[in-house]
């Protein structure tokens, strides 16, 4: 599922010339709601929690946020790490996919937890909740131009950073989510 990295990879991401990693499900939906959004069959993204000392439940120290490159749609936001599901491809395994692409998340050090459907009338969103396997394992990183900068953020300061709308408003929630253990 980890796709191999070009050994050339530019260390400042640059808006590629035409689509880096085009799929089926890439495309825009006009949504009853009266915006489009990303993803024909929907997208995914994956909300990785660390968790104090390894344990789950009670609120977690820092989560995996993505800072979005500049001309992205709604670019220089923050959010997860995530895109477009392909056809009949589940949303956590979209999500997974979409991190080990843009974050170099292995799927192997994460744990699902839960997830969590944000239903548009011709369009769904699910975040896709985990924690780490092992404490301290993942260390994100840029493997792809869709991202300035993927980190750990922790807790207490991603609410002071410019975030994606649709996940600041789904932030809390999320939290508390994590908070019981997803
Ligand atoms: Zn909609």
């Amino acid at each position: 599922m980890r796709p191999a990295q070009p050994p050339d990879l530019p260390s400042v991401p640059a808006p590629p010339q035409h689509p880096h990693h085009r799929q089926p499900g890439d495309g825009w939906v006009e949504c009853a709601c009266g915006r489009r959004h990303w993803g024909l069959f929907g997208a995914a993204g994956l909300l990785l929690a660390r968790y104090p000392d390894g344990r789950t439940g009670g609120a977690p120290d820092a989560i995996v946020l993505q800072h979005r490159a500049p001309w992205s749609d709604q670019g220089g936001t923050w959010g997860v790490p995530g895109g477009a599901r392909n056809p009949d491809e589940p949303a956590v395994d979209a999500a997974l996919r979409e991190a080990a692409e843009e974050a170099g998340i292995d799927p192997a050090d994460v744990v699902v937890l839960g997830t969590s459907v944000l239903h548009h009338p011709d369009w769904s969103y699910t975040t896709v909740l985990a924690r780490e396997r092992v404490p301290g394992a993942v260390e994100p990183a840029v493997t792809d131009p869709e991202s300035v900068e993927i980190r750990w953020v922790r807790v207490g300061d991603v609410e002071a950073l410019p975030l994606l709308p649709a996940f600041a408003e789904a932030w809390p929630d999320l939290l508390g989510r994590l908070t019981a253990g997803a």
